[in-house]
C-alpha cells in the first residue's frame, strides 16, 4: 500500500508514529498550522512555530524517509484577538519561499464569529496575493453547516480564488455535496469518534463518488489515530473496493491536488 497523509499535526506525535506511518507506506505528510491546545501569548510564539514547521519537523520526518510539507496560518481558534492575528499574518510572507510550504491553512471558522470571518478574509487576501493553495478547517457539530456556507461565500466572492486550488476539510454528510458542487476539493477527517469515522467516510465515497476527495487522520495532540488512512483503506478492501480505487483515494487524489504547487515533490 502507498498513501499520502495530507493533514497530520506531527509536532504532537512521537517518532514511533513516524515509524508506523513509514511502515504502512506513507509517501508524504502535510502539516497544517494548528492551535497548540492552548492559546499562544504572542506573535513570537507563532514565529517559533513556523520555524518548527518549516525547518525542524521536515528533518525529523526525513529520518524515517518521509517528505514533510506544511501550511501556514493562525488557526481560527485564535482569531478572536484580531490584533494578534494581524501580527501573525504579517509574519507569513517571509516563510512562503521556504521549500516545503504548500500554502495557507488550516484557515476557516470555529465559532463563526465576526472576528473569525475578518481573519479568514485576511488569510484569503494573503493566499490570493501570493498565489497560494488554501486548506480550510470547517467548524464542529452544529456550527458546521452554517460555517461551511459562510466560508464558501467568502471564497466564491473573491474572483482571484480558483476553487480547484482549495480543499475544504472535515466535511461530513451534510456538507460534502455543497463543497463538491461549488468546485472545491473535500477532505474527510478520520477521527475515532467525532468528525468522521472510517465507516462513514467509506459510505460517503460510495454515495458521492471519488473525484476531488481525500482522507486524512488530522492526527494531533488529542484523541486521534495516525494510521487512520491506511486502516480505512483496509476497511475499503473488506467492503470489496478495488485496489485501483483505494489507491486513487489515498494516493492519487491527494497527489493531484498537492501537485498544483511545484513545492510538492515525492522522493
Ligand atoms: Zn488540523
Amino acid at each position: 500500500m502507498r498513501y499520502i497523509e495530507p493533514h497530520g499535526h506531527m509536532v504532537s506525535r512521537t517518532t514511533d508514529d513516524y515509524q508506523d506511518m513509514a511502515l504502512a507506506g506513507c509517501a508524504a505528510i502535510c502539516e497544517p498550522a494548528f492551535w497548540a491546545g492552548f492559546d499562544r501569548s504572542s506573535a513570537d510564539g507563532f514565529y517559533d512555530y513556523f520555524c518548527q514547521l518549516t525547518e525542524h519537523e521536515p528533518k525529523r520526518a526525513a529520518k524515517f524517509g518521509i517528505p514533510h510539507f506544511c501550511w501556514l496560518c493562525i488557526n481560527p481558534k485564535e482569531s478572536e484577538d484580531t490584533k494578534l492575528a494581524e501580527e501573525v499574518i504579517s509574519l507569513i510572507p517571509q516563510f512562503l519561499d521556504k521549500p516545503t510550504v504548500l500554502g495557507i491553512g488550516e484557515i476557516g471558522l470555529n465559532k463563526n464569529s465576526r472576528n473569525e470571518l475578518k481573519v479568514l478574509e485576511l488569510h484569503v487576501e494573503v493566499a490570493a496575493k501570493h498565489n497560494q493553495l488554501i486548506l480550510v478547517h470547517t467548524p464542529h457539530l452544529e456550527d458546521k453547516l452554517k460555517g461551511t456556507k459562510l466560508i464558501l461565500d467568502v471564497l466564491k466572492n473573491d474572483k482571484r480564488i480558483q476553487p480547484e486550488r482549495v480543499i475544504i476539510d472535515h466535511v461530513e454528510e451534510h456538507t460534502i455535496q455543497l463543497v463538491l458542487d461549488a468546485g472545491f476539493w473535500a477532505g474527510m477527517t478520520l477521527y475515532p469518534e467525532s468528525k468522521c469515522t472510517p465507516a462513514r467516510a467509506i459510505d460517503m465515497l460510495e454515495v458521492y463518488g471519488n473525484e476531488r476527495i481525500w482522507m486524512n487522520s488530522a492526527c494531533d495532540w488529542g484523541m486521534s489515530v495516525p494510521l487512520a488512512v491506511p486502516r480505512t483503506a483496509l476497511e475499503m478492501k473488506k467492503r470489496g473496493h478495488t485496489a485501483e480505487l483505494i489507491d486513487k483515494v489515498i494516493y492519487q487524489n491527494p497527489l493531484q491536488f498537492l501537485q498544483q504547487t511545484p513545492r510538492f515533490k515525492l522522493l
